[in-house]
């Protein structure tokens, strides 16, 4: 007989992943983010600080921590960021906060964040970046859902549509590309990946005793 003081769930440790988002403004990456972060109870958001004033109904702390641009530049110079980047006027950055220390308990994070702030997570940890970007289906459709969210005015829609086509352009720094045409077939489509990149051989750093008492 094999060890049977332990179960394959308490014995299986996996490694947590950093799972990054990132699509074109508007393509829908907030939606499939929120959507996922309300199924999946595993997966945890790394809030980013920007100097972007909050939206209406976005929460301090929640959805960004919202900060000015002064201690934001504090935070550059006390070395407080994994990266971070502009992006539309705003500084955005992710801060390091307790991200490694939680992946190797297992802990996964999602990321919104552009695909500057994706290169530099890449550059900095390969093995536990996954790359997802979100492609809207149509760029008239991708106008119709800018104006639909209704949180920007026509001046800052227009910006985000001139820079769409140049953040499209990176969609090949990405390991899964998917088309965001109907949100549920997509989600759907994001978990998958999420479910598979979790069962990666390298991640499940539990499998080595498991497979030992498996052989007994
Ligand atoms: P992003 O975070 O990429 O800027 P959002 O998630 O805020 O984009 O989506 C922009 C708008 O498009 C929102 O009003 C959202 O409800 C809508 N939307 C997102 N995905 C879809 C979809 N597949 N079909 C139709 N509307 C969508
Ligand atoms: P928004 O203002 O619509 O919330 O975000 C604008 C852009 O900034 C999006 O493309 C989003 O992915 C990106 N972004 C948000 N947080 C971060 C971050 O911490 N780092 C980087 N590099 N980009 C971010």
């Amino acid at each position: 007989m094999g060890d049977t003081t332990h179960t394959a769930a308490d014995t299986l440790h996996r490694r947590g992943l950093m799972f990054i988002l990132s699509s074109p403004s508007g393509a829908g990456k907030t939606t499939l983010s929120r959507m996922l972060l309300a199924k999946d109870g595993e997966i945890k958001l790394s809030v980013s600080a920007t100097t972007r004033p909050p939206r209406p109904n976005e929460v301090d702390g929640v959805h960004y921590h919202f900060v000015s641009p002064e201690r934001f530049q504090q935070m550059i110079d006390e070395d407080d960021f994994y990266e971070w980047a502009e992006v539309f006027g705003h500084r955005y950055g992710t801060p390091k906060g307790i991200i490694r220390a939680a992946l190797k308990e297992g802990q996964d994070f999602l990321f919104d964040i552009d695909w500057q702030g994706t290169q530099q997570l890449y550059q900095k940890d390969q093995q536990d970046v996954v790359r997802v970007f979100i492609l809207p289906p149509s760029i008239d459709e991708l106008h119709r859902r800018l104006k639909g969210r209704a949180t920007d005015s026509a001046e800052v829609i227009n910006a985000r549509m001139e820079r769409a086509r140049a953040e499209i352009s990176h969609w090949d720094g990405y390991d899964y590309v998917i088309i965001n045409d109907d949100v549920n077939v997509c989600f759907e489509k994001v978990r998958a990946i999420l479910e598979a990149e979790r069962m990666k051989r390298a991640r499940q750093t539990g499998l080595i005793p498991f497979v030992r008492g498996l052989m007994g």
